[in-house]
């Protein structure tokens, strides 16, 4: 089938958390080739993209760090949209799920399925939190685990001993947002009978057998197990409301009630096309890229989301009507890092963040598209790394087009010499360069990165030894037209190369072409609409098969494409990996609880409450203060090891709970008579003890 236009999508990242490798080689570096091959091509290519910021993750997130699920996703969105910039990912749009065009899409979509009769209702019985008012997710619940006894065990699952709970069956549970006891209440939700649409998809997957075997196999066994209802609402408090007034004509209460992120996420895809067409200022234009059955539409994602992009999301497209269906979901596997499953919490993982702060972004363009998980999980590795860099990129590629450069500015006058009579290997090679276009295409078209990435490769081995056949350090004293002829078409060469390794290697393509002097390349980025002289290069993918440069042309300044990249460095990429688990991505472990006391030895403690009169700071001492604590009967000076925690002034006036009873001990040459009780948690923060208790009242 002939299309008019590309509309490509990428998975959109979830907001809560840096981008890595792992990200990048299941969606976004494929997606990213695919577009900027697909202008290069002249094709009218849009790419959407976004931060899916919606979830009870984020939410957990929030609540872990005492902040507002908008301050998590207001700090990660522009941290993700930043870093796949330094990437190079080529987006039209680069949105976020909580933008009021979203939820408008969101509702719009689920009152039109609703309209249709398309969504059951179903009245069940879940957890509420009677303190907080909210029905809890089964991440909210913690509880005794029924298999090991974890007393800390999740509603959705035990992580000690790794089993999937539901929050019914969890022992003693409790709400982790009031520590309530939580109750059994009834609420209702609205739920997709994806069985309805089983026939449907059946024939329309059946379709596409050109699809990667990958994909297919786990469609077709959701397929075969056969499709069921899937809830499409939840009550939480953070996500895109279901619409009112659909709720209210079917006699339901809306209130606390979202849109599951499972069904809002992809309707992402299309807010985005909306928000770049507002920007384009064609409101409309969206229109043109989701309902004309001329456009090809591609989504990019990882193995996990197979499900998702293959039936669910195509079930609702179809159930809304007037959408086109995907062309194709080229899923990839994942990506393991060093021979090890890639895990964030144990930070093996490679950030891009991180990684941009110490090398090109063209590198790991480069290193990760030839170990992409096409057809089954792959690995990176540091090592692999730098043999890519050093033995690919710098000995092949930055290797011919430096001995070409050198060549013509010592010996073509910096000029691109006439090509006269050339033998056989010049045919040859001129007939040869003239199939890579259609090879390396061929391979984007198909998906097939990797493939593109050998062929791309294969023009600059081709190059070299088209450079050492010709021997021209020897020819240019016997046979100066020989020497002149292999200097030509070298460079005609690099200039093939200039554009064609434009979607894989963005910057060095253009350092190629500012060395060749060569302008006139079309874009691989979006057009620019603001700026007219974008659309106004002559030079794109399929020119490439014929010789770009004009005898005479004068060449510009030649530099060194790749450096080499040092075992040191290597090695200091390795030991990164597992040894600092970001802060925020560490679940910190309770202490363990103490031997048991009998009430007889907790009596021995005498615990008073006191007021802080005064507090300052120990001179050599980071981590004392000295306090005088009024008990009522008399004050003590108390040295507590708060310093760190608590301005002094911020402690005077404080109402405090002290060990009364505890022997005095010298510290820093001055006696301590007693203990101020404090709350450590987990991270080591320190939290003082309030109570309204008058001073000296026993605590016990
Ligand atoms: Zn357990």
């Amino acid at each position: 089938m002939d299309f008019d236009r590309i509309l490509v999508t990428a998975a959109l990242p979830y907001a809560n958390g840096p981008i890595h490798l792992g990200h990048l080689a299941g969606a976004y570096l494929p997606a990213d080739l695919f577009c900027r091959y697909g202008r290069m091509k002249g094709k009218d290519v849009v790419f959407v993209c976004g931060s899916d910021e919606m979830g009870v993750a984020i939410m957990v997130r929030a609540r872990k760090e005492g902040v507002e699920p908008q301050d998590i996703v207001d700090r990660y969105h522009p941290q993700i949209k930043e870093a796949f910039k330094g990437f190079g990912m080529s987006f039209d749009i680069y949105s976020r799920t909580t933008t009021a065009v979203h939820a408008e899409t969101s509702q719009e979509f689920f009152r039109t399925l609703a309209g249709k009769g398309i969504f059951t209702t179903k009245k069940e019985r879940q957890l509420f939190d009677p303190k907080a008012g909210i029905f809890l997710a089964d991440r909210f619940v913690v509880g005794t685990c029924p298999t090991c006894g974890n007393e800390n065990a999740y509603g959705d699952q035990c992580e000690k001993c790794g089993s999937t709970l539901s929050p019914m069956e969890l022992l003693h549970p409790r709400s982790t947002l009031s520590d309530a006891t939580p109750e059994l209440r009834e609420t209702t939700h609205w739920y997709l009978p994806l069985g309805d649409f089983q026939t449907r998809l059946e024939n329309w997957i059946g379709q596409h057998p050109e699809w990667k075997p990958n994909v297919l196999g786990q469609v077709n066994s959701w397929l075969k197990d056969g499709l069921r209802e899937r809830a499409i609402t939840r009550d939480v408090p953070w996500g895109v409301p279901v619409p009112e007034d659909v709720a209210k004509s079917q006699g339901i209460d809306a209130s606390g009630k979202v849109i599951y992120v499972w069904f809002d996420a992809p309707i992402g895809y299309i807010s985005a096309t909306k928000e770049w067409a507002l920007e384009q200022g064609k409101p409309d234009e969206w229109k043109k890229y989701w309902k004309d059955e001329k456009t090809r539409l591609v989504h990019f994602i990882g193995k996990d989301n197979i499900v998702f992009h293959c039936l669910m999301f195509p079930a609702m497209l179809m159930a809304h009507e007037g959408y086109v269906l995907p062309e194709n979901v080229p899923a990839n596997e994942f990506l393991n890092i060093e021979g090890d499953k890639l895990s964030t919490s144990r930070n093996w993982a490679v950030w891009l963040h991180e990684y941009l702060e110490e090398f090109d972004a063209d590198l790991l363009r480069y290193a990760l598209a030839t170990m992409l998980p096409e057809t089954k999980d792959a690995d990176f590795n540091w090592t692999e790394f730098q043999t890519r860099i050093n033995s690919e990129l710098a000995d092949v590629l930055g290797n011919f087009v430096n001995r070409t450069m050198t060549f013509a500015a010592r010996f073509a006058d910096g000029k691109v010499p006439r090509l006269v009579n050339p033998n056989d290997i010049d045919k040859y090679t001129l007939k040869e360069l003239a199939t890579f276009p259609n090879r390396i295409g061929t391979a984007y078209d198909r998906y097939k990165n990797r493939e593109a990435v050998f062929e791309t490769m294969a023009l600059a081995r081709l190059g070299n030894k088209y450079f050492n056949d010709s021997e021209p350090w020897h020819t240019r004293k016997s046979n100066p037209q020989s020497c002149a002829n292999a200097i030509h078409i070298s460079l005609q060469i690099c200039a093939s190369l200039a554009v064609l390794l434009e979607p894989l290697l963005p910057d060095s393509a253009q350092k190629i072409r500012n060395m060749l002097n060569l302008a006139g390349v079309r874009s691989s980025m979006p057009k620019d609409i603001l700026d007219p002289t974008s659309g106004g290069s002559t030079i794109g993918w399929d020119d490439a098969v014929k010789p770009l440069l004009k005898e005479g042309h004068v060449l510009g300044e030649s530099s060194i494409l790749f450096t080499k990249i040092e075992d040191e460095v290597i090695e200091a990429q390795k030991a990164k990996l597992g040894a600092k688990p970001t802060q925020m991505e560490t679940e910190l472990a309770f202490a363990p609880l103490k031997d048991v006391i009998t009430y007889d030895d907790f009596a021995k403690l005498d615990f008073r409450m006191g007021t802080v009169l005064s507090a300052e700071a120990i001179p050599k001492s980071k981590k004392l203060l000295k306090l005088t604590i009024d008990l009522g009967f008399e004050k003590r000076q108390i040295l507590a090891g708060a310093a760190e925690h608590f301005e002094p002034e911020a402690m005077i006036g404080r109402r405090v709970a002290i060990v009364a009873n505890l022997a005095p001990r010298l510290m820093m040459g001055m006696e301590s008579q007693g203990m101020v009780l404090m709350a450590e948690g987990r991270d080591g923060q320190l939290a003082i003890m309030e109570s309204i208790g008058e001073d000296g009242a026993i605590i016990k």
